[in-house]
């Protein structure tokens, strides 16, 4: 029987994925791409026919509602669903893929929408019923959380034989010429960074307040950056699968010009999520900022620079104490003329599509809900190369 493909979500990430796919057809078959908005789609679908000359097919779903998506599942019949649509459509996907035995895939994990807190419990709550219908939840296989956790499952099995420390080094150094606008979805990115900061040591979390804890990080082919302690999920399940952990931290750049918009936005209200009368109506401010801000989507062709994103990993092998670098470095120009989107999409689409393929080609098996250090890392490590993010390794003795 031929394969089958679903993507669910047509922005930034979606439009990567589905390019992604389209350029591995042999394991993805034939593919659907649905959101939303079906002219996003249908768009994604004209300049992947005219670039690659594949044709791939679209929908319309509301994927908040089970329903909706159930009966898209059995008119496409897919073998997986990829859902980059956003996280707050995360649980209603994974239903759905039970009821109709999908395998499933996603890059980032539940937020309730009326709460900026994210976390996996609800999802690892799924994982008998995964187990029952006989497929795979595979959670987070964007860049971080994504390549970072299996990075970390790389310098596990070849470099240490206990991790003591990771901090994951996360480094945007692409310039979109506008005065603000976030790189991915402004909602989910401004909740994110305007929360308090929290890192892992010695078996407890501990939180610190927004941007309070800053390191100067010497980035290859970027150079010397502020970088500030946040907290990111893929430490959750980090801290469960890596042995012998004693801290995880996790850090990204900002410029100035980006923290001071970020401030005043805050002082102002408009990165609140409760809803506010405004001359009559109900508004999120945040909902409404994400209207006014550039659509993350559109930066692609503006963005010059680059992205470096990587793990620094202190540990013990053979009882002497070492500690490895491994990164990526991705230039926001060369993937837009690849895929038509920047490199914030494309690190998170290309590991999107690589986590579905080992999925689709029997290379990752099993049942039930995982994260991405639980699977063997070397086919993944190499897809990354074959794909288009290159990836380096520095022994530090
Ligand atoms: P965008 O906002 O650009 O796109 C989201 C898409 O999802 C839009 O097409 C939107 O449709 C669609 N969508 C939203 N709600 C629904 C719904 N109820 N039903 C169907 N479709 C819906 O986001 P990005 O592409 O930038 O990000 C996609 C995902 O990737 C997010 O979950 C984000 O958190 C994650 N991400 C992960 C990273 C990682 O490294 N792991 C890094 C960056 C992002 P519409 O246009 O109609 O609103």
């Amino acid at each position: 029987m031929s394969r089958k493909t679903l993507i669910i979500g047509a922005g930034g990430v979606g439009n990567v994925v589905a390019f992604k796919c389209a350029m591995n057809i042999k394991s993805f078959g034939e593919i659907t791409l649905a959101s939303r908005t079906i002219s996003k789609c249908n768009k994604i679908a004209d300049n992947i026919e005219k670039k690659l000359g594949i044709k791939i097919k679209t929908a319309s779903v509301n994927a908040d509602s089970i329903d909706e998506l159930i009966e898209l599942f059995k008119k496409i019949k897919p073998n997986i669903v990829i859902n980059v649509a956003l996280p707050y459509q995360d649980l209603t996907i994974m239903d759905a893929s039970i009821e109709c035995g999908v395998h499933y895939l996603d890059t980032a994990n539940y937020e309730h929408p009326d709460m900026a807190k994210f976390e996996y419990k609800e999802q690892w709550a799924r994982d008998d019923r995964f187990k029952k219908a006989g497929i795979i939840g595979l959670l987070g296989s964007g860049f971080d959380p994504g390549v970072t956790n299996v990075f970390c499952a790389y310098a596990q099995k070849h470099y240490f034989d206990e991790i003591e420390t990771i901090d994951i080094l996360d480094c945007n150094d692409g310039d979109h010429g506008y005065p603000f606008a976030t790189n991915f979805n402004p909602e989910i990115n401004l909740r994110e960074v305007s929360a308090n900061g929290r890192y892992w040591e010695n078996g407890e979390w501990i939180e610190t307040k927004p941007m309070e804890v800053m390191l100067v990080w010497d980035y290859p082919e970027v150079g010397k950056r502020d970088s500030y302690l946040l907290y990111h999920e893929e430490m959750e399940s980090l801290v469960k699968h890596i042995k012998g952990l004693k801290r995880i931290r996790f850090f990204m750049t900002f410029s100035e010009k980006y923290l001071t918009h970020m401030r005043c936005l805050e002082n102002v209200g408009m990165l609140g999520i409760d809803e506010v009368e405004h001359n009559g109506c109900k508004i999120i401010p945040i909902q409404f900022l994400k209207t006014l801000l550039p659509d993350p989507a559109s930066l692609g062709e503006r963005t010059k620079g680059k992205t470096n994103i990587g793990v620094y990993i202190t540990g013990l092998k053979d009882g002497v104490k070492k500690s490895i670098y491994i990164y990526q470095v991705s230039d926001h120009e060369k993937c837009y003329s690849e895929v038509m989107s920047q490199a914030v999409s494309y690190t998170t689409g290309v590991p999107a599509m690589i986590g579905a393929k080992l999925i689709l080609d029997n290379i990752w098996q099993g049942k039930g809900v995982f994260n991405m250090e639980q699977f063997d890392p070397d086919p993944f490590m190499e897809e990354l190369n074959i794909q288009g993010l290159l990836w380096k390794i520095k022994e530090i003795d």
